[in-house]
């Protein structure tokens, strides 16, 4: 198993080394390839200089110039959603890519701005995998807590998603729940993830794996994590961690 998995892991590297330079560039250079959910993850911890802790502390004033400079289809909420600092409904494409929200009246479409900068780099690694919208159950729920805790989820404060479904440009869905092929438990991404699965499951494989190297959220939860996750990926940025995690 040990010199399959390595054998594994080289063909990986070799395909990584060709996905590598298409990271990074500009909005439409759409990449032929990608890295398999198989490719190496980097190290857990995360830099004060990760995408996900520079948007985490922002101020206001700085991520409402951001989101202004990106031109990102948010809009800012007017009066108060408990908890959340900086509070905006997506009322536009985020790069590109159309997040399909829950609607005005429910509080589930609100979002931090901080949060939406976390967005337009999802986007980006998107577009990667010809993603062009996005399903989306929920992101601000108002006195979220952990399970089981009293500490407050990333929810609470508006600082995560869940999604639910992705359209690809030709209109095939993968859905999360139908799709993803996971036991609760086992690793998502790196060499010792599960190696059979079905076309559909690697394509969301290797997209939410993509997602995780980018250094875009802190914490990814699939449905490898918990029941409750069966059908979503929960995906957030968090002031102050310092780990980088999907499971
Ligand atoms: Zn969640």
């Amino acid at each position: 198993m040990v010199g399959g998995a390595r054998r594994t892991s080289h063909a990986l590297w070799g395909a990584l080394a060709l996905a590598w330079p298409s990271v990074g560039l500009a909005d439409g250079a759409a990449a032929t390839e990608v890295a398999s959910y198989q490719a190496p993850l980097p190290p857990t911890p995360v830099s004060k200089t990760s995408p996900a802790s520079r948007w985490a502390s922002l101020s206001g004033s700085q991520c409402w110039a951001e989101t202004a400079r990106r031109k990102l289809g948010v809009t800012r909420v007017k009066g108060a959603a408990t908890g959340v600092a900086l509070p905006v409904r997506v009322t536009g494409p985020i790069e590109g890519v159309k997040f399909l929200t829950p609607g005005k009246k429910s509080p589930y479409g609100i979002l931090d701005c901080r949060l939406a900068l976390a967005l337009a780099d999802l986007a980006i690694v998107l577009k990667r995998h010809d993603v062009v919208q996005v399903q989306v159950d929920n992101m601000y729920r108002p006195r979220a807590h952990l399970p089981g805790k009293k500490k407050p989820s990333q929810h609470s404060y508006g600082l995560a998603i869940d999604l639910t479904r992705v359209k690809r440009a030709d209109g095939t869905e993968l859905v999360v729940e139908r799709d993803f092929q996971g036991a609760i438990g086992e690793p998502v991404c790196g060499v010792s993830a599960r190696a059979e699965l079905s076309d559909d499951a690697s394509a969301l494989r290797n997209l939410i794996c993509d997602v995780a190297r980018s250094g875009t959220f802190h914490h990814i939860l699939t449905p490898n994590h918990d029941a409750a996750h069966r059908d979503h990926f929960h995906l957030d940025i968090a002031r102050g961690a310092r780990q980088r995690i999907i499971e």
